[in-house]
């Protein structure tokens, strides 16, 4: 995958405006407000949106109705972090440490059904660029997944 300069707030409105008719049949509120200055970031994009894509979906899934999803994204020094912030049933100990592991789903049930592959694929694709992905959870408040993505991919 290439890497290109792109403006990372505009992608993240993209990936939130793609989710935005998901979250609205859950009756989720999807909150983003971009940044007052422009990001550039010498990434490949589209691992970026999917990267984006499977943290936010998995939010919206942990959300109950009426609540809402925030998505923040900020410049730290060279990195930029985005943060994707709910309010479903957090994560217990022994779940946290599997969430990473392929094919690793809670997702079994009448409701929802899942893969388990979207935090390992997302893991690979973020740490093959030199970035990373933090998770904070408490269980019965809910989950902050931290994404700091390198200003440009480090040579490989
Ligand atoms: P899938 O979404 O297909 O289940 P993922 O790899 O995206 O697979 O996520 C793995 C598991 O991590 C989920 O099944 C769920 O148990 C847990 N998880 C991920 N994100 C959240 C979240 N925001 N809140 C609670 N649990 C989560
Ligand atoms: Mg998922």
């Amino acid at each position: 995958h290439e890497a290109a300069i792109f403006a990372l707030e505009r992608t993240v409105g993209d990936v939130v405006a793609l989710l935005e008719t998901v979250a609205r049949k859950e009756q989720v509120r999807l909150s983003y407000d971009p940044p007052g200055e422009s990001i550039a970031v010498q990434l490949a994009e589209g691992e970026v949106k999917q990267i984006l894509y499977n943290v936010i979906r998995n939010a919206l899934q942990a959300s109950p109705a009426g609540e809402v999803v925030r998505v923040e994204v900020r410049p730290v020094g060279e990195t930029v972090e985005v943060e994707v912030i709910d309010h479903g049933p957090g994560i217990s100990e022994e779940i946290m440490s599997r969430i990473f592991e392929p094919f690793f789903s809670t997702k079994q049930g009448d409701t929802q059904t899942g893969m388990g592959l979207g935090l390992s694929v997302s893991r690979s694709l973020i740490d093959a660029m030199g970035g990373r992905i933090d998770v904070e959870s408490h269980v019965g408040a809910g989950s902050r997944f931290l994404l700091t993505f390198p200003r440009r991919a480090q040579a490989m």
